[in-house]
Order: C-alpha cells, then sequence, then structure tokens
C-alpha cells in the first residue's frame, strides 16, 4: 500500500494496489499545472485509490476534453488526474509520502518539452504518448 498527500497536508490518499507504470509528462498541460520542466505521474486503477482525508477541499479542473485535474483547493497541490473512462488515475507522485524507489519509465509528449529543460537520462523518450 502506498500514501500520499498535498503540500497543506489537508487532502490525504491511498493507493490500495500495485503502481501502474509511470512517466515524466512534458506536455504543455502538465508544465502549466505543476508550474515545472513535467509532471511525473503514476497510473494507478481508479478502485486502488481512495481520498482518506479532505475530499471536501479536492477541486477538479477540466483541462481538455477528456481530461480532469484534481487538486488541493487550499494549498494547489496537484493530486491526480483522470483521463476518459479507463478506470484509471494518474498520481501526482511528487504527493507521494510512502517510499517508492522505481521512477517513471519514459518521457512522454517531448516534442511539447520546455526548451529550456535538457533531458539528461536514458529514460526512453517519445515525442507524443505511446501507443503501446
Ligand atoms: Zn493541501
Ligand atoms: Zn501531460
Amino acid at each position: 500500500m502506498h500514501t500520499g498527500s498535498c503540500l497543506c497536508g489537508e487532502i490525504r490518499y491511498e493507493i490500495r494496489g500495485d503502481l501502474g507504470p509511470a512517466f515524466f509528462c512534458h506536455c504543455s498541460r502538465c508544465r502549466k499545472a505543476s508550474g515545472s520542466a513535467f509532471a511525473s505521474n503514476v497510473v494507478v486503477a481508479e478502485t486502488d485509490f481512495a481520498i482518506t482525508r479532505g475530499e471536501h477541499l479536492l477541486g477538479t479542473f477540466r483541462s481538455s476534453e477528456e481530461t480532469v485535474r484534481c487538486f488541493c483547493t487550499r494549498c494547489g497541490s496537484p493530486i491526480m488526474s483522470r483521463r476518459g473512462n479507463l478506470g484509471q488515475v494518474r498520481v501526482r507522485m511528487g504527493t507521494l509520502d510512502s517510499t517508492v524507489t522505481k521512477g517513471p519509465g519514459a518521457h512522454i509528449f517531448v516534442a511539447s518539452k520546455a526548451p529550456w529543460y535538457e533531458i539528461h537520462d536514458a529514460v526512453p523518450a517519445f515525442d507524443e504518448r505511446p501507443t503501446v
């Protein structure tokens, strides 16, 4: 099991299962939403994800037709997003409190990456979302 929380600590969540694939997303929306060069997201089954505290503070923003982003309305931390009806949430790995040693396995939407950031690792990079 994994646990996480927002910056102010009012929102807490549990992941009652395994972490799925994780990726560094360089798309312009993730850059805006994170305020950084990329977002670090891990896919988790929706049925394994539970907000255990502060659910009333969870705000939502539909950033595209298919994507809803959820964040703490008190401190602004991005928590996770939902894309379509995939039965998955994409948890923002920076909010995890439990120790996770395995990092993301791909850079995605590299075609949209910030020009001021250079990727200096051997993690596979994809111009858009890999279709596999
Ligand atoms: Zn918060
Ligand atoms: Zn993105």
